[in-house]
């Protein structure tokens, strides 16, 4: 095949390009215990600018936890992160816990996050849901603001509904603004938490087809998911969580086709 031709597994033209030597975020040997309970042990993953990973794996598996450390939602026991090539959070093991650094704020806005409860501010239109964050932070005037929100909810087919309430939307509409909201921050990285998963199942595609829309723009991503034909197509990397460890990485056609590797065949065993 021509070096140009999409691979299989992955998107088709247009194809994103992935910077490899644009680290987005970078997070080594992350240790997280909840009530002696370690959660997470070690766990590492480089994310380069332009690129989609997919994090699969049984449930309680630590894929959550992980992400939410990524952006200061959890703080890791121990851990190294850099956001875009700065230090957002560092711990050595044998630090005292109270004297870990937290991490950065100026940093953590560069972060979108979309979560499985979609967390709209219920007394708030569609439009002032994200306004807010970009307001807050200063981003510009009002009017500006809102002409940029009214642009990402055009992206996400809900610039129609700007002046509705959450409670008149859909889950999967909400959800989609939800996704707009944190794409109005410009962040450079977007952190997905089982975004489908409190969905009925006949409003999931529509939310995975403005992830995927992201995806084909090269916006950089990591996403939580229980939807292996979605991860499949999407990613660029898929990785394999148990046990609070990444036990497996690959591409979309190493993991969902010629992986041997027992832990990772025998959960996708459930999904065929
Ligand atoms: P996954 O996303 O793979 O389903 P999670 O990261 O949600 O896994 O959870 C990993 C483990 O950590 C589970 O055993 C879960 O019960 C536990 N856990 C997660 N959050 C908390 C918390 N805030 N307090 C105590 N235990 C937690």
């Amino acid at each position: 095949s021509t070096p140009d031709a999409p691979k299989p597994g992955q998107l088709s033209e247009p194809r994103r390009t992935i910077d490899e030597n644009a680290v987005v975020v970078a997070a080594s040997d992350i240790n997280k215990s909840f009530d002696e309970v370690q959660v997470l042990k070690n766990v590492s993953l480089t994310v380069s600018r332009g690129e989609t990973v997919s994090i699969i794996g049984p449930s309680g598996s630590g894929k959550t936890t992980f992400i939410r450390t990524l952006n200061g939602l959890e703080i890791p026991d121990s851990g190294h992160i850099t956001l875009n090539g700065e230090v957002s959070f560092h711990r050595s093991p044998n630090q005292q816990s109270d004297k870990g650094q937290l991490p950065r704020a100026d940093q953590i806005k560069n972060i979108g996050m979309v979560f499985q409860q979609f967390n709209l501010f219920p007394h708030k239109t569609v439009l002032q849901n994200v306004t807010l964050g970009p307001q807050y932070h200063g981003f510009g005037s009002a009017k500006q603001l809102e002409l940029e929100a009214l642009a990402v909810l055009d992206k996400v087919g809900m610039a129609d509904h700007a002046y509705k309430y959450p409670h008149q939307l859909s889950g999967g509409q909400q959800q989609r603004v939800a996704i707009a909201r944190a794409l109005a921050m410009k962040p450079s990285i977007m952190l997905f938490d089982e975004p489908t998963s409190a969905l009925d199942p006949e409003l999931v595609g529509e939310v995975l087809r403005n992830i995927e829309d992201l995806a084909r723009e090269g916006m950089t991503m990591i996403i939580v998911t229980h939807e292996m034909a979605f991860s499949r197509r999407i990613s660029d990397r898929v990785v394999f969580m148990e046990e609070g460890a990444i036990v497996h990485s690959g591409s979309p056609v190493e993991i969902f086709e010629h992986c041997d590797e027992p832990r990772v065949t025998r959960f996708l065993k459930d999904f065929k």
